[in-house]
């Protein structure tokens, strides 16, 4: 595997254990107070089952993620707004290889990656979305420029393509996602659905989709979710993550939502906008928006997943109902809690190092 991480990025995973018992970190279950004033930002790394991943490979997701929201908290420290924090938090996941978004993401039963992304401005309900990419690095960064530089909410495969092509992003071959670990799962479960000689689509256990929620000094929220999909997708399926109000929502009178899981559910039951609208006409907590809709509705309907979820003050709901959904939250005190490869992770809390230069 080609990823390289920076002496830092080490220095600080390094610190994360060696912190860990120094500063507990109250956010079991995802419940958190709301700060008086501040600023928020919390990303996930997919849901699903880390028990069978490798523990150096759990240890170098860690790193990517702290490395991640290092560069959207600093973002945010200077009074930048959540949708900068959220598109620069996902870029550095994308670009690590190590999740399933940009060049991790997973392959669709032809053994090529297809990605999909969105973003969402809670301020004004501008949003942005793109699917099918094969070609396009940064998936989020052009669901940005949709948002901004076209008068349509979502683009998909050649169009989409084309756009990115007339504001300048390069197209790359799809070797440029070639991933060993990638072509091993895809061999692996190419190999076992012609065992069982079954058509059933081999079960996805563990999902890498990367997602974040952030609310600027200015009280503005914002949504991102960057994905490749799920495992031997069939070639044109589109998951969840784009569809707004599926996978991606953000609107600041209710919350933020980024979801992960097995996308189909989501979309039939368009998941983290119905959280954000039982907040604004059931008015009930956060949390338990969240929980009802991922402990209840989707456990009822075998939906696996989880999402993360942003209010206006700053409270943070994370449910899933995986066995893990790994989190990073990021306050202003600039203490990065990492969480969630399993039920009962004790989070690591590692102090920011703020990036100097982006
Ligand atoms: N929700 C994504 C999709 O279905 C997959 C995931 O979260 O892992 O495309």
């Amino acid at each position: 595997m080609k990823t390289i991480f920076s002496f830092t990025v080490v220095l600080a995973a390094i610190a994360a254990f060696s912190l860990a018992n120094h500063f507990p970190f109250n956010a079991a279950a995802g419940a958190a107070q709301a700060p008086p004033s501040g600023f928020v930002l919390v990303a996930h790394g997919g849901a699903g089952d880390y028990i069978n991943m490798k523990p150096e490979q759990v240890e170098m997701r860690r790193a990517a993620m702290l490395k991640a929201v290092q560069a959207g908290y600093t973002i945010l420290a200077k009074k930048g707004s959540s949708l900068d924090a959220v598109e620069a938090t996902i870029r550095v996941m994308e670009d690590s290889g190590l999740f399933d978004a940009g060049r991790g993401s997973y392959y669709t039963r032809e053994g090529v990656p297809e990605m999909d992304a969105a973003i969402m401005d809670g301020r004004t309900l501008n949003a942005g979305s793109v699917a099918s990419l094969k070609h396009v690095t940064n998936p989020i960064h052009l669901a940005r420029l949709v948002m901004e530089k076209t008068p349509h909410v979502m683009l998909v495969g050649e169009g989409a393509e084309e756009f990115a092509k007339s504001q300048g992003i390069e197209l790359v071959s799809p070797y440029f996602f070639f991933n060993e670990r990638e072509w091993e799962r895809y061999k692996n479960a190419k190999s076992a659905e012609e065992k069982k000689k079954s058509a059933k689509f081999v079960a996805n256990e563990e999902h890498g989709t990367v997602g974040v929620v952030a609310l600027d000094q200015a009280g503005n929220l914002a949504a991102g979710t960057s994905t490749g999909g799920t495992v031997m997708k069939m070639p044109g399926r589109v998951g969840d993550s784009p569809i707004i109000g599926a996978g991606t929502y953000a609107n600041n009178e209710s919350c933020a939502v980024s979801g992960t899981g097995t996308g189909e559910f989501y979309m039939r039951n368009i998941v983290a906008a119905d959280i954000c609208e039982r907040v604004r006409y059931l008015h009930v907590t956060l949390q338990q928006a969240a929980n009802d809709v991922v402990m209840k509705e989707l456990v009822d309907q075998h939906g696996d997943g989880g999402v993360i979820a942003l209010d206006p003050k700053g409270n943070i709901a994370s449910p899933f109902n995986t066995n893990g959904m790994m989190t990073a939250t990021v306050r202003a005190d600039g203490k990065v809690a990492l969480q969630g490869w399993s039920k009962s992770a004790k989070p690591i809390v590692v102090p920011i190092i703020m990036s100097v230069a982006r």
